[in-house]
């Protein structure tokens, strides 16, 4: 018996990297898969690749009106949402007094406004489902501070106390709220980053797409006692007195 068979799931940002990672295991382990994203190409390619149980939808997680769409589209031909995943998300470079305002804000936009709106949104189609999951992929930037990646930090610690506030507030209707914390990954988004950074930490190497899927799974299917918690994996990284300096 597969884990979420035919549960209806939302994966945002899952053209490509972590989220397409994601989309691809919630399938094979029987969900009913909306890949939503921007990249509308390199999206419909995921969703041809995981074939008949999973459809691509175009999705700006900014964009209120989108979210309403996408939930009409979704529960139209999957039903109620039982499962979300707000993995969208976006890195801009810049210290606190270099960063203008406007990458300050798209930052925030996407990462943590797009979770909140997704939450928000979502929430009324999983209390038809009879409960849920959410997943918010934070990150070790939401566990500590980074040089360098200011806006992201505030995103992705907001996004982990969004976690803990919307876990409180739905659990009555039998939705748990998890967070999930990856320290570096192979993806697009870190492709320019030097593995050799790793070096000094326990588990000396980038984690996979496939590493964070597991870990969603887990928190979707299995962890059944578990809300408002974080999900780290980092290789140990989070361990060490002096962080290992993110910056690539
Ligand atoms: P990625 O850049 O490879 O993929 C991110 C996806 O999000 C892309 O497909 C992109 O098109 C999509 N996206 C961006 N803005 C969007 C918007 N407004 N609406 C909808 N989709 C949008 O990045 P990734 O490494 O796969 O990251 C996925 C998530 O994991 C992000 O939230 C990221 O912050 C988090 N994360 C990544 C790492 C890492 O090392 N790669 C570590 C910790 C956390």
């Amino acid at each position: 018996m597969r884990k979420l068979e035919n549960k209806a799931a939302l994966v945002t940002g899952a053209a490509r990297g972590i989220g397409a990672a994601i989309a691809q295991l919630l399938a094979a382990e029987g969900a009913r898969v909306i890949v939503a994203d921007v990249l509308d190409a390199d999206g419909a390619a995921v969703a041809t690749r995981i074939g008949d149980r999973a459809r691509y939808l175009h999705l700006d997680v900014t964009s209120q009106d989108g979210w309403n769409t996408a939930l009409k589209a979704t529960e139209s031909t999957c039903g109620p949402v039982s499962i979300l995943v707000n993995n969208a998300g976006i890195v801009e470079w810049g210290c606190i007094e270099e960063q203008s305002l406007a990458s300050f804000r798209r930052v925030i936009d996407v990462n943590l406004q797009g979770a909140w709106l997704g939450i928000h949104t979502v929430a009324p189609s999983m209390r038809r489902a009879g409960g849920g999951v959410v997943v918010n992929i934070s990150s070790t930037a939401g566990l500590a501070g980074y040089a360098g990646i200011g806006a992201y930090v505030a995103s992705k610690w907001g996004l982990r106390g969004l976690t803990k506030t919307a876990a409180l507030e739905l659990a009555v209707d039998r939705i748990r709220v998890c967070s999930v914390h990856p320290w570096t990954i192979h993806t697009p988004m870190t492709a320019d980053m030097d593995e050799s950074s790793t070096a000094g930490q326990p588990i000396p190497r980038f984690g996979e797409p496939e590493e964070v899927a597991r870990m969603v799974l887990f928190v979707a299917a299995e962890a059944t006692y578990s809300t408002g918690t974080e999900f780290v994996l980092d290789g140990g990284a989070t361990l060490a007195a002096a962080p290992v300096p993110y910056r690539p």
